[in-house]
């Protein structure tokens, strides 16, 4: 959640908005309907201007012609306010049925005008699903005791079921104090070591998964891309994309490999996978020649790039190279219009399931306490 930019995607102009209907490399026609996808007409293709010799004549002759690409988009806006519309209706439910609203609770701390952008489109995305949200905002000298302060009291507010500390942090405090301070009940980013570990062992689960590797999973999941036995590659191995992505992967029984900057051969690995999930932070690194041909791609990486004829003079481009994935890949996710979105809908989706979570306790603890009351009653019919 560190260094995410919430763009609308409008790079998706040589492939199709639709589900997948069929993989040439075998992976299964779409699993779940993909609700969104249907508003979407098919993006134009582009004209490309070829000579081609006329089979009448020994002339060349110029001919405009459609070429299509074969990939087709994996639209993340799309699937992305699909699920923001899901949980909408969730929150609206929970609310009538008990007055449970959940809660999620941001705290920022110093001047970062990226940092203040995210967690204001954080609170605007809460809003818009009828989701709280509390927000705290300390200047960059403020100690780290205060941040753990805050910490305590939201761990301890029970209209609060999901904590998220906009990173990065000023310098002078200590990164990992402050994560593990969240309590694992409401840790939505899903950074603590405890979810952490859950998700890595057989036969645990963890209570929170982090946003970006759960959108990425979600979207692979509702375009019905078949991952168990897949060769998948991850490419980049942080702890915040890249190496929860590879552990959901292996979860689901891929047969996962993580590509790093000190990977010897990366482009003979990666052009291995039947997924690719690429995490890097480095634009356009994911040449066409590192593609199996029918691969399914999902770019996280979000990279400025100069681009003079842009009102802000950069665009924002991925760590794979769009064009060429979009003629070998089997389908491809934009940048922007991608991963990005899904980020924010995972952290929605989180913050609903803890507040869904607590009230399930509260109901447990009901259940122990007072079989028969009313109040009791009325809770468990909901269950
Ligand atoms: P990060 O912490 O900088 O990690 C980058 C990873 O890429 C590291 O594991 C690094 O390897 C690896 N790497 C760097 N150069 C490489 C190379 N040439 N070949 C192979 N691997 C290389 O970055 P991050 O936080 O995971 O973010 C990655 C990208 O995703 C960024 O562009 C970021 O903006 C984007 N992002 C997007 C979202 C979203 O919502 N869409 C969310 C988070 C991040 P080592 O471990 O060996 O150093």
């Amino acid at each position: 959640m560190a260094s995410m930019i919430f763009t609308d995607p409008s790079s998706a102009a040589a492939v199709h908005h639709l589900p997948f209907t069929r993989f040439s490399n075998g992976l299964n026609p779409l699993r779940r309907f993909v609700g969104p996808l249907h508003v979407f007409s098919p993006t134009p293709t582009l004209p490309r201007i070829l000579s081609v010799r006329s089979p009448r004549s020994s002339r060349f002759v110029i001919a405009s012609m459609a070429i299509e690409s074969s990939a087709k988009v994996i639209d993340g806006k799309a699937v992305a306010k699909q699920i923001r519309e899901e949980i909408s209706a969730k929150v609206l439910k929970l609310k009538e049925a008990i007055g449970v609203v959940p809660g999620l609770a941001v705290i920022l701390v110093g001047d970062r005008k990226d940092s203040a952008t995210y967690v204001r489109n954080k609170k605007k995305a809460c809003e818009s699903v009828g989701i709280n949200s509390f927000e705290v905002h300390l200047p960059d000298d403020a100690s780290e005791e205060e941040v753990l302060k805050f910490i305590s009291d939201y761990n301890g507010d029970p209209s609060v079921h999901g904590i998220l500390v906009q990173l990065p942090l000023p310098s002078h405090m200590n990164e990992q104090n402050i994560l593990n301070a969240v309590t694992i009940e409401k840790d939505v980013d899903g950074f603590h070591p405890l979810n952490i570990g859950r998700l890595a062992m057989r036969g645990r689960e963890p209570l929170f998964v982090p946003c970006t590797p759960k959108g990425c999973i979600e979207l692979l999941h509702r375009y019905g891309v078949d991952i168990k036995g897949k060769r998948a590659v991850v490419i980049g191995r942080s702890n915040i994309v890249g190496m929860p992505a590879a552990l959901l992967l292996q979860r689901e029984d891929a047969t996962v490999t993580i590509v790093h900057s000190r990977t010897k051969n990366p482009e003979e690995i990666t052009r291995q996978a039947d997924i690719i999930i690429s995490a890097v932070g480095q634009p356009n690194m994911v040449r066409g020649s590192w593609i199996k041909p029918g691969a399914v791609i999902i770019d996280v990486g979000i990279n400025p790039v100069e681009d003079a004829s842009s009102p802000r003079g950069y665009r924002l481009v991925g760590d794979v190279c769009y064009e060429e994935a979009c003629k070998i890949a089997e389908a491809v996710t934009p940048v922007p219009g991608g991963v990005g979105p899904m980020t924010i809908a995972m952290l929605l989706s989180n913050t609903l399931n803890s507040a869904k979570r607590a009230y399930n306790i509260k109901i447990e603890t009901l259940r122990n306490r007072v079989k028969d009351s009313d109040e009791a009653g009325s809770l468990l019919a909901l269950l």
